[in-house]
């Protein structure tokens, strides 16, 4: 099993032990303990399956369907975005933010598995909302919420179009947005998570263009998204009607921005 995954993984050995971890219901440690023991013929078949679908570019996190986001494990499946450990920067930048600005009232907009919402409802005391077009996202940040002890109020849609009725309390607009270029050449275990989580058109800036637009007009709030390096001289033309400033990640990428409209 290890050599089958040592094509697709850096660390063969400890995916093989989460692998059959996940479909034996045994422990890391019980089955380091009992190697020796044959498993039975069904979870051997499973396991091997499982093992060539990871060897294929399948991320780990489907297999598993756990991953982890500021400290906490989060349940995810296939078909819903995985969130990465860059964004934890921009729930660190967010939380400063509600802090110094004394805010009270927080949307993310495609919240994927909730990751961004659920950090920020544990560590503030802000009133979160999270929306996402993807109905599976929606259910499993709902999962994720109840499993965490977050209070949440998920709404499926587009965009603003969800918070229109009641934009007027809402303090801060959070986003991790998709801004990838369809261009882009991928690994697989990238490209096996939804598309419309990751793509937003020839320069990756189909989601920004139609966001900018709808919050050009509402004064006096705070937006603060991910984006992609290459994409900062376009988006400060695109944000004329904003203060927009930029911030890194923990690895010293400028990853971030903020604007106050
Ligand atoms: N916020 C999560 C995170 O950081 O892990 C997910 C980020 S993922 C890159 C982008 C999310 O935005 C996906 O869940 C996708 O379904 C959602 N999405 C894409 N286009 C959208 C739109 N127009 N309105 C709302 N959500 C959208
Ligand atoms: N940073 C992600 C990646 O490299 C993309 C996230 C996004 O489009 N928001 O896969």
């Amino acid at each position: 099993m290890k050599n089958i995954l040592s094509s697709a993984s850096e660390s063969p050995g400890t995916e093989a032990l989460l692998i059959l971890s996940t479909i034996t219901g045994m422990t890391k440690e019980r089955i380091l303990l009992s190697f020796e023991n044959k498993i039975d013929d069904e979870l051997s078949k499973q396991t091997l399956e499982s093992a060539t679908l990871r060897s294929n570019g399948f991320p780990l996190q489907y297999i598993t369907k756990k991953c982890y986001f500021y400290g906490l494990e989060f349940y995810i499946e296939e078909g819903v975005f995985i969130p990465r450990i860059e964004t934890e920067t921009l729930v660190d930048l967010a939380l400063e933010l509600i802090d110094r600005e004394n805010l009270r009232t927080v949307v993310d907009i495609g919240t994927g598995s909730g990751a961004i919402a659920i950090a920020i409802a544990l560590n503030s005391d802000c009133e979160v909302y999270a929306t996402d077009i993807n109905e599976k996202a929606i259910s499993i940040a709902q999962k994720n919420a109840q499993k965490q002890g977050a209070r949440i109020n998920f709404l499926r849609g587009a965009f603003l179009e969800p918070v229109k009725p009641f934009i007027h309390k809402i303090d801060l607009i959070i986003s991790n947005p998709p801004y990838i270029p369809t261009t882009a050449t991928l690994p697989k275990d990238v490209l096996a998570e939804p598309h419309d989580a990751l793509f937003a058109g020839e320069d990756g800036l189909d989601f920004y263009k139609q966001f900018f637009k709808e919050i050009e007009f509402i004064k006096g709030k705070h937006v603060m998204m991910e984006f992609s390096l290459e994409q900062r001289d376009q988006l400060k033309e695109l944000c004329y009607f904003g203060n927009i400033s930029f911030f890194h990640d923990q690895f010293g990428k400028i990853r971030f921005f903020h604007i106050k409209i």
